[in-house]
């Protein structure tokens, strides 16, 4: 496994450099100390950077001002969450186009639901054709057992637009909405549409989102730094952006990772210097 400092990746030009946000910017505690340096090292560089999440409790903006109270710059128009595939990506979309929708996740959350046309959401499961989970919350285990008595005689359809099933917290692993939603899928016997990190077909947002905002004809010069193996794995081989595994935080510490092609981050976003 190759590794690359943030000195080399500049000399490779970047011409957009995506970057997670949980495990890769910042953890539960905050930002990992030398986050905002890095960003700001590549900033400083007219190297653009874009926040590449499964973020969908937060909207850009909030996600955008979260970051900002950690020292680290981005504009909410460079942050591409997953729950955009709830609008963009043409399947999902056409499951939700004009139909009752019940959001399981915060007041944020209901921004990416609102994105597709003529969509009404609904307070009560059982008045719902189509269920979003988005997020988790904080009394999400009884919300949980109440969506699925809700539920189990109806004829619904569930989208998650946040694949991560587990986060990972000072006391280790703990289950998120992804978890949830194969849970429900299992209570109520029914496929969950997934959208977002390591799916296909968020790949193909992101890669049309980079494409159409800086006009490129390849992605021999992007990079993805994730924390995630599958993530670097999935879009890499989904569109050819250039895959960076950062290692010293997040979830790399617990998957093994095996046969990836991909670069290691040395200089470790969690302990950069710039000397
Ligand atoms: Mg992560």
């Amino acid at each position: 496994m190759k590794s690359l400092t943030l000195a080399q990746l500049v000399d490779q030009k970047p011409d957009v450099v995506l970057v997670d946000a949980s495990g890769v910017l910042y953890r539960e505690a905050g930002a990992f100390p030398g986050s905002p340096g890095a960003i700001r090292f590549l900033q400083d560089r007219h190297i653009p950077v874009m926040v590449v999440t499964n973020n969908t409790y937060n909207s850009p903006a909030g996600i955008a001002s979260r970051l900002d109270a950690m020292g680290i710059q981005i504009p909410a128009d460079d942050i591409i969450s997953s729950g955009f595939g709830l609008s963009q990506d043409a399947e999902i979309r056409h499951l939700m186009e004009g139909k009752r929708v019940f959001v399981f996740g915060s007041q944020e959350s209901r921004y990416y639901v609102e994105l597709v046309p003529s969509v009404t959401i609904v307070e009560e499961p059982a008045d719902a054709d189509v269920v979003v989970l988005a997020a988790t919350i904080d009394n999400q285990v009884a919300l949980f057992n109440r969506l699925v008595d809700a539920l189990m005689d109806t004829v619904v359809t569930v989208i998650c637009c946040n694949p991560d099933r587990y986060i990972m917290e000072k006391n280790g692993r703990s289950p998120v909405i992804g978890y949830y939603a194969d849970r429900l899928a299992e209570e109520l016997n029914i496929p969950v549409f997934f959208v977002g990190k390591p799916q296909s077909n968020f790949s193909k947002i992101v890669a049309e989102t980079v494409k159409n905002r800086y006009k490129l004809n390849s992605f021999s010069r992007v990079f993805f730094f994730d924390d995630n193996p599958d993530n670097v794995r999935q879009l890499t081989r989904d569109t050819g952006i250039r895959g960076v595994l950062v290692q010293d935080t997040g979830l790399a510490l617990e998957i093994p990772i095996s046969e990836i092609e991909t670069y290691q981050l040395e200089f470790a976003i969690s302990a950069f210097k710039t000397t």
